[in-house]
This record gives structure tokens, C-alpha cells and sequence, in this order.
């Protein structure tokens, strides 16, 4: 039994010297720039990089990589709008860049969170570097796995830089008999989304005055405003749009952005 452990211990011992003797002999150049990409930074908690974005002072410049599954790209008009939505909001003074990128279908008709990290993880090829800081988004075919008879759930953020986009449930939506247009619906979860990127409702960016609708978690109690919590779901978005207006956030949701320095 002694002799057994102590063969355990001694394997042990050389699978662990020869493993680093490996690293540290083999490192070129190309492993020390990927070991150079610290991609936690990119993993952490909605909310907490709101300061981040908002601000100049650790990154001056912002690159939104967007995939999106092939038949389920946003329209031209939702990017533009998207656009101004972050421009008018964030200080980010060397620029603020939209990159597209078209994939196929990862071929599931549901999908879980867990599915979604994953399929990031993945794809995902922009990190923070420097002073660019990076956000990751996903238009995606199929439906969350968490959908409920009254709740088609349209958008999540989910990390701190990622965002996926429910692109076929969103279509299927506008499609309905008096339903606004693709990028009225489009617009208004994309900017919700990133919303809570931004650290909204209290999660990331602190609150001024007391508008949490903590029952629906972190949304905003105005139901004209963009964080009111039905812009997530298809049932709710398409009753909450009134005349095709895409919402907007409400002075309570800005006074939030703006004390944590945001324009
Ligand atoms: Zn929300
Ligand atoms: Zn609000």
C-alpha cells in the first residue's frame, strides 16, 4: 500500500516538472501574445464594466464585434440607430465601431445560457487590448430555452461585454398583423440590452433616486421608459410600443448614467 502511494506521489511529481519544463521550453512568440489576451477581463458580471464604457479615462475607444446567423442579420437602419444610441452616451473620443461578422447556424432549435456562453467562447475574437475596450454580441436563430407561453424572450445580456439577440423570435414577432417594423423591434431590445450592459436597473451603475422595479429584477419602474422590463419579451414589447416610437431611457434611467459618467 506504502509503495503504491509513494508511486502515485513520484508520478505525480514528474507529470507535474515535465508539464511546466514543456512551457517554459516551448514558449514562442505567438504563445506569449495569446497568453498576452487576458479574456476574464471579458468575463465578469453584467454591470461591471458600465464605468468602463461610460468614461474615456482607461479606454478611449469602443469595438462592438456582432455575429450574426446567416438570414438574421439586423437592418441597416437598426445599426445606425444602435450606433447613435451608444455615440450619445458614452465618452469613448478615439471611436466607437460596429464589426459584422456572418456565421452558420449552430443548429439547435433551443438554446440555454450555457449553450450561448459557449457558442461565444468560440467565436468570440475581440478582447479588451490597450485602451479598446470590446462587447460581443449575437443575432441568433432558434429560441431560449426559458421561454414561456406569455414570455419569448427576445434579448439577454449576460456578461459584462456579451449580448446575444433572439433574431428569429424577434422576426417572428413583427410579422404579427399590426406588430411595429423589424427595426423598431430590433432597436428597442438591442438598446435595452445594452442598457443593462451600462449597469442598468442598479446593477453596475448606481441609482440617484429609487426607480428599481426590483419585482421584474433590474428594470426601470416607468413603463415608457426603455428598462421597463416588458422590452425583453415579444407579448410585452408589442404592447408597450405605441405608433412604431422606439423608447428611450427616461431621466431617471439617464441622472443613473450620467453621475456614473456617462453623457
Ligand atoms: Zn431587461
Ligand atoms: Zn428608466
Amino acid at each position: 500500500m506504502k509503495y503504491f502511494l509513494m508511486t502515485i506521489v513520484l508520478l505525480a511529481l514528474l507529470t507535474s516538472s515535465c508539464s511546466s519544463d514543456n512551457g517554459d521550453n516551448n514558449t514562442n512568440q505567438m504563445d506569449e501574445e495569446v497568453e498576452s489576451i487576458d479574456k476574464t477581463v471579458n468575463k465578469k458580471n453584467v454591470g461591471d464594466s458600465a464605468n468602463d464604457l461610460l468614461i474615456a479615462e482607461n479606454f478611449q475607444s469602443l469595438v462592438v464585434e456582432i455575429f450574426y446567423v446567416e438570414g438574421y442579420k439586423p437592418t441597416n437602419n437598426t445599426l445606425s440607430n444602435f450606433e447613435s444610441f451608444l455615440s450619445d452616451r458614452l465618452h469613448k473620443p478615439n471611436g466607437i465601431q460596429l464589426e459584422l461578422k456572418m456565421i452558420a447556424s449552430p443548429g439547435q432549435d433551443i438554446y440555454t445560457i450555457s449553450d450561448i456562453r459557449a457558442i461565444e467562447d468560440e467565436i468570440r475574437t475581440f478582447y479588451n487590448n490597450g485602451n479598446e475596450l470590446t462587447v460581443f454580441g449575437l443575432f441568433l436563430d432558434g429560441a431560449y430555452s426559458e421561454n414561456t407561453e406569455n414570455g419569448s424572450v427576445l434579448g439577454i445580456a449576460y456578461r459584462n461585454t456579451s449580448f446575444i439577440i433572439f433574431e428569429e423570435t424577434v422576426q417572428s414577432f413583427s410579422g404579427q398583423p399590426l406588430a411595429p417594423n423589424i427595426t423598431v423591434l430590433e432597436t428597442t431590445v438591442l438598446n435595452h440590452e445594452f442598457g443593462h450592459i451600462m449597469g442598468m436597473v442598479n446593477a453596475g451603475t448606481e441609482m440617484q433616486t429609487n426607480h428599481q422595479d426590483v419585482e421584474h429584477g433590474r428594470h426601470c419602474t416607468n413603463e415608457d421608459c426603455l428598462m421597463y422590463w416588458t422590452a425583453e419579451t415579444g407579448e410585452g414589447l408589442l404592447n408597450m410600443i405605441n405608433g412604431g416610437t422606439i423608447p428611450t431611457f427616461d431621466n431617471l434611467c439617464l441622472n443613473d448614467l450620467q453621475a456614473n459618467g456617462g453623457k
